[in-house]
């Protein structure tokens, strides 16, 4: 069965900035002069409470907007929680595939994921080729994972995601049995390898289309820092920004084991180049 996720909540406000501006008083040096009383500094608040009401999340239909799903590989990563506080502000929902090493030491970033109406994927523990290693090891990276973010969230991910996107049959057969689609992507930002705003910025918009499935990492600084104004012109090329499953129209669920969105082969091959090797960079967030 292929659970879904419905969690939705209702999209924070936004936030507000404290100016506090310090005067500084010009130095007197005139002797005669009576000393002046003391002025007492009035401090100005202007962080006004909000008051608004929460709104209530709307239903994108993808069949008539045009939607399109990030995703974050290989969190929480150590910017989690800002990217979160981004894509609030920008009303805008993600997916994450989630390394369960990290959902452990990072159970906050976890929780506030789910917590904010996010979906949630499955992408190993500890972040090996799964081509590399025995079906017993693909089992156990999938299930520890799995079992970490039930512990930690009360959730549980309603999509898998291999690292580098590499799988083989074994693999598919146990998303089956999990009852778990497997995610890929169809656009990239080459953040893992830039790791600048430039780059990133121009890789997205390039390769953003309808309904695309966007591959990044909440642990390259870059990638969170560019994120407001990823979103911003995102939305102003009319795109909504939704999870993976949200993608889905009329009301279709992702079936055990298959494979989205679908690969053209060509594609693909060029795609998973933009994926880093194994081993380059995963150790170091
Ligand atoms: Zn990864």
């Amino acid at each position: 069965m292929v659970r879904h996720h419905r969690a939705r909540l209702p999209l924070a406000a936004a936030l507000v900035a404290t100016m506090l501006g310090l005067a500084a008083a010009p130095a007197q040096a005139e002797p005669l002069q009576a000393p002046q009383p003391v002025q007492k500094t009035k401090k100005t608040v202007t962080n006004k409470k909000e008051v608004k009401k929460p709104k209530k999340p709307k239903k994108v239909d993808c069949a008539k907007v045009k939607c399109i799903a990030l995703t974050f590989d290989d969190g929480p990563g150590k910017y989690a929680d800002k990217l979160l506080d981004t894509l609030k502000k920008h009303e805008s929902k993600a997916t994450f595939f989630l390394e369960g090493q990290y959902v452990k030491s990072r159970k906050e970033f976890a929780k506030r994921i789910v917590a904010e109406g996010h979906q949630i994927g499955n992408h190993s523990y500890t972040h090996p080729n799964m081509l590399e290693i025995g079906e017993d090891e693909i089992r156990q990276e999938l299930q520890r994972t799995e079992d970490i973010i039930y512990k930690v969230t009360g959730k549980r991910s309603t999509l898998l995601r291999p690292p580098y996107g590499l799988f083989d049959e074994r693999y598919r057969e146990i998303a089956v049995e999990m009852g778990l689609p497997i995610v890929l992507w169809n656009g990239g930002s080459r953040d893992w390898d830039t790791k600048k705003e430039g780059p990133i910025y121009k890789e997205v918009m390039r390769s953003a289309k309808r309904d695309g499935v966007i591959l990044m990492h909440d642990w390259v600084k870059a990638t969170v820092d560019v994120m407001p104004r990823l979103l911003k012109d995102l939305k102003k090329q009319g795109y909504h920004m939704v999870t993976v499953s949200e993608l889905l129209r009329d009301g279709r669920k992702l079936q055990p084991g298959e494979v989205y969105p679908e690969q053209d082969e060509k594609e693909w091959e060029e795609l998973n180049i933009l994926v880093a090797p194994p081993g380059s960079e995963q150790a170091s967030h």
